[in-house]
């Protein structure tokens, strides 16, 4: 006996074959197709997604990376970081010690894609002065050239996911209206089962490819980049910056990637319910068609710095210049301050008559 198994182009649950009509029924969204027409629409479908995912030809093989790359390791606070031959990582950015042992690096951490630095150097560092200027309580001491040399173009590395997925909810929804009629109030409730199905195309989905550290704090904050720059990976890219060497495989996030795109799915699926006074959702399908990960690097212009044995940090989105920083408060200026607001405070309370002594 010959079984195809189709399932629904709209939401991807299991088809039924019901002889009576002779077509093939969704049991979760409730749509039916002849035979024809699964058929047709699944090879257009397999012909199309070949299309549109097919990769850009390799720029930069695993052998050319790991030859042209070195991986730095700070031996003071383990940090790793890679870069071009050529560029030398003197000293490390996040903890300034100066000791980095230069190592070999392995191919299969050449990123695929990257957004290049926009703002250039100069840039950056008068944009943090600029920063700094707007800080009152800043030490008199704190900008100096020696400060500004800290500041280095850092890569970090994220996870950029592409992922088709089909599937749809069943929602029960409902409308209420009430009615006088002479001594009675009336009240009717119609209850609707709702769904909703469809693909949803996610592209380029970032996810931090760096577990957890004191700095990716930071990147919240300078985050988000805009797609429009992403360009095909070369090693020119990394001449005269560093890479944060990632150490989340694509096996340590998919988990959260795919419970952070079906919450994304269950939104976008709910939002186009509207019109009814109450809606829940009972349950939702979702299955993914093609998925693929691509490894990429996005610029951030890095300012560590100790002061007074503190650590304080400033990073800036090397593509659009949003910024975050935290950074030291000189005590004198501030208590200066504060009895200014004091004296400022009585003399107003005073002028105001509201000292009842
Ligand atoms: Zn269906
Ligand atoms: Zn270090």
């Amino acid at each position: 006996m010959e079984t195809v198994s189709y399932k629904c182009i709209n939401c991807d649950a299991p088809l039924q074959f019901d002889p009576k009509q002779q077509k093939f029924v969704c049991e979760f969204c409730r749509s039916e197709f002849a035979e024809t027409e699964l058929a047709d629409y699944f090879s257009k479908l397999e012909k199309k997604l070949d299309q549109e995912h097919k990769k850009e030809p390799e720029q930069v093989s695993d052998d050319d990376f790991s030859s042209y790359a070195a991986v730095y390791v700070c031996q003071s606070c383990g940090a790793e970081v890679i870069t071009e031959k050529n560029t030398a990582a003197t000293f490390c950015v996040f903890c300034h010690n100066p000791v980095m042992i230069s190592n070999r690096m392995a191919g299969n951490f050449k990123p695929n894609r990257v957004i290049p630095f926009m703002i250039s150097e100069q840039d950056a560092k008068q944009k943090f002065l600029d920063f700094c200027a707007k800080k009152k309580f800043l030490p008199k001491d704190f900008v100096s050239g020696a400060q500004l040399d800290m500041m280095k173009g850092v890569y970090y590395p994220y996870w950029l996911v592409d992922s088709l997925k089909i599937g749809g909810i069943r929602a029960t929804a409902k409308k209420k209206r009430t009615w006088r009629e002479g001594d009675f109030e009336f009240e009717e409730t119609k209850i609707y089962r709702v769904i909703r199905n469809g693909t949803i195309d996610f592209r380029d989905y970032p996810h931090t490819a760096l577990k957890s550290d004191e700095n990716l704090k930071a990147l919240k904050y300078v985050n988000p980049y805009d797609d429009k720059d992403y360009r095909p990976f070369m090693m020119s890219y990394l001449s005269g910056f560093l890479a944060e060497k990632r150490d989340l495989e694509r096996q340590d996030v998919q988990n959260e990637v795919d419970n952070e795109l079906a919450d994304y799915a269950k939104r976008i699926y709910s939002d186009s319910i509207s019109g009814y006074d109450s809606v829940s959702i009972d349950d939702m399908r979702l299955s993914t068609r093609r998925e693929s990960w691509d490894y990429a690097l996005l610029p951030v212009w890095l300012m560590t710095f100790d002061y007074n044995g503190q650590k304080y940090l400033y990073a800036m989105n090397g593509q659009t210049g949003k910024n975050f920083g935290e950074l030291p408060i000189d005590k004198k200026k501030l208590a200066a301050f504060g009895i200014g607001m004091f004296i400022g405070l009585l003399l107003i309370c005073l002028l105001g008559g509201y000292f009842l002594l």
